[in-house]
């Protein structure tokens, strides 16, 4: 039975798209990812359109008709491509492609729409609504891509070996899809995968990684992270990740399994936020534990150092997988290395001080953190759980308190060092810095408060003690 999804496509660039079309008598289908979302109510923003014949030539026959003005065109593709409202058009004429086994590039020539299908990854990507009057939203679809979407799995349309093999990358596509729309891998497929996970060594880790971020954005992002263990594709580019997974016992005591700790907090955080960089942060708090693993005979097994070792590989990972290497990384970074802080707030006597450091250090970021640290709170025990988290929220409220009254988390120097120049009669020196950081350390400790008449009472004090004289310009 041939399905019919005219009403589906009500949108003018459709529209235009078919009385074109039909005037010229061409044969044009809406297909890919934006039919598969259309019938999945999912918000997409980028349409395909494969055209038998010439994609150049409608897209700008389109583009005219709803006085589009820029146009892209890539002759060497055949392709092009412009915006219209919030929407991404891109126009490809139909092509068959077939790989070699040396060379990721397929050899590519005009085609048939059924050609066009063929080369596409999945059979819920091949779906196909044709443009035409005569046919206009006719479902063309091959190889069952209805049927999969209904049953929810991620099926190749031709023989998985081949297609994971012509293109790695389609592997991790398989594991993006499977983790964003919770849809099952069919078995030969992921046999396949594992099969051919070594492949992906020919894929650039900038194409790796934007499937990679897809699946940490997707919720829960642990799904697909499992499924990339399972096949060994996640061995084949973040080796520190797969470090973290298994269990050691030594005379009966036993550490976490750090993976599917890691997993469970990246879970937890992704109920909160949608911050890839927050999620990153998840990724990597723990990133350090498997060099740092000590076994202590009196406390068991310990990971001393693991926020600092860590945030230390954070610009090395970060800089090997091809992540920004800008404020993200030093956003990442930061976290890392001040996981540990809240909880060892809440283990301890909560002082002032303690709470004014963290603000200081923190800075803005002190929310993320603080999102981070109580997802960290992962116990099999639900008691224990529960005290950690009704202990953190007293944390949270001394943060709230000590911040309103001393403002330490976007802290700027209350004596500057023009005024200990201009007092003092210095130029810049190293007694200046001195100064300023006594001052700091003073307003932390909780000796002064953050006040400007208090740090400049200090400022004399010390420049006494460490025999400065006060210039005469100052007194007056
Ligand atoms: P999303 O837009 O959510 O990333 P998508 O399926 O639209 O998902 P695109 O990368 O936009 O993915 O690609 C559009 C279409 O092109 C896909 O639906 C698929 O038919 C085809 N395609 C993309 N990449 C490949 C590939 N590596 N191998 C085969 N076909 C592909
Ligand atoms: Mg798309």
């Amino acid at each position: 039975m041939s399905m019919n999804y005219s009403s589906y496509l009500q949108h003018p660039v459709f529209k235009v798209a078919s009385e074109i079309v039909t005037e010229e008598g061409l044969e044009a289908y809406v297909i890919g990812g934006y039919v598969r979302d259309l019938i999945l109510g999912r918000p997409s923003k980028d349409i395909d359109i494969v055209v038998v014949g010439n994609g150049l030539d409608l897209a700008e026959k389109c583009a005219k008709k709803l006085r589009v003005k820029k146009v892209s065109l890539f002759q060497r593709f055949g392709t092009a491509q412009f915006v219209y409202k919030d929407l991404e058009v891109e126009f490809v004429g139909a092509r068959k492609e077939s790989y070699r086994s040396d060379s990721r590039k397929p050899v590519v020539e005009d085609g048939t729409l059924q050609d066009d299908q063929n080369r596409r990854d999945f059979t819920i990507n091949a779906l196909a609504l044709s443009l035409h009057k005569d046919s206009f939203g006719d479902l063309i679809d091959p190889f069952g891509g209805m049927e999969d979407l209904e049953n929810q799995v991620i099926r190749t349309p031709l023989e998985p070996a081949k297609t994971y093999s012509d293109d790695p990358l389609r592997m991790m596509r398989a594991v993006r899809f499977a983790s964003q729309l919770n849809f099952k891998i069919e078995r030969k497929s992921l046999e396949a995968i594992s099969e051919n996970a070594h492949r992906l060594e020919i894929i650039s880790r900038e194409r790796i990684m934007d499937e990679f971020n897809k699946i940490v954005l997707s919720n829960p992002p642990s799904r697909g992270i499992k499924l990339l263990y399972a096949t060994k594709l996640l061995h084949e580019f973040f080796p520190e990740m797969v470090k973290l997974q298994g269990i050691e016992n030594r005379n009966g005591k036993a550490h976490k399994d750090n993976f599917y700790h890691t997993l469970e907090v990246l879970d937890n955080i992704s109920e909160k936020t949608d911050n890839l960089w927050l999620r990153w942060a998840a990724i990597l708090h723990d990133i350090a534990k498997p060099p740092t693993k000590r076994f202590d005979e009196k406390v068991g097994w310990t990971f001393h150092g693991h926020e600092d070792l860590g945030a230390r590989m954070v610009p090395k990972i970060f800089k090997r997988l091809k992540l920004p290497l800008d404020h993200k990384m030093k956003y990442v970074q930061k976290l890392v290395r001040l996981h540990l802080r809240p909880i060892a707030l809440v283990k301890g006597h909560v002082t002032d001080s303690a709470v004014r450091r963290l603000l200081f250090e923190a800075g803005d970021d002190i929310e993320d953190l603080m999102l981070l640290c109580n997802a960290d709170i992962t116990s099999k025990n639900e008691f224990k759980v529960k005290r950690y988290k009704k202990n953190f929220e007293i944390v949270e409220q001394k943060l709230r308190a000590v911040e309103e009254k001393d403002r330490v988390r976007n802290f700027q120097p209350p004596v500057s060092g023009d005024l200990i120049m201009k007092t003092f009669d210095l130029k810049p020196c190293h007694e200046i810095g001195v100064i300023k950081s006594r001052i700091k350390e003073a307003i932390l400790e909780g000796e002064i408060e953050n006040d400007a008449d208090q740090a400049y009472k200090l400022m004399l004090e010390i420049g006494e003690e460490i025999g400065l004289k006060i210039s005469g310009k100052a007194e007056q």
